[in-house]
């Protein structure tokens, strides 16, 4: 699958990770273990929630497999 040019710039998806979103107590990125990316929310007080992902939320970009 060819990448776009914005998909290949999305500063979500590549290291390092921009927050997806940012407001007080609550904290949301994508990471990138071994060959597995997440979307991690971190909220205040309460810890870490992981969801892999297939697909990055803003650019639409396929992750995990490279094919
Ligand atoms: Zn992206």
């Amino acid at each position: 699958m060819t990448e776009t040019k914005e998909q290949q710039g999305c500063p979500y998806c590549h290291e390092p990770f921009k927050n997806l979103l940012v407001e007080p107590g609550i904290a949301e990125y994508i990471t990138l273990t071994g060959n597995i990316y997440s979307l991690t929310t971190e909220i205040a007080n309460f810890g870490f929630t992981n969801f892999p992902l297939s697909y990055c939320p803003c650019c639409g970009r396929k992750l995990g497999d490279h094919d």
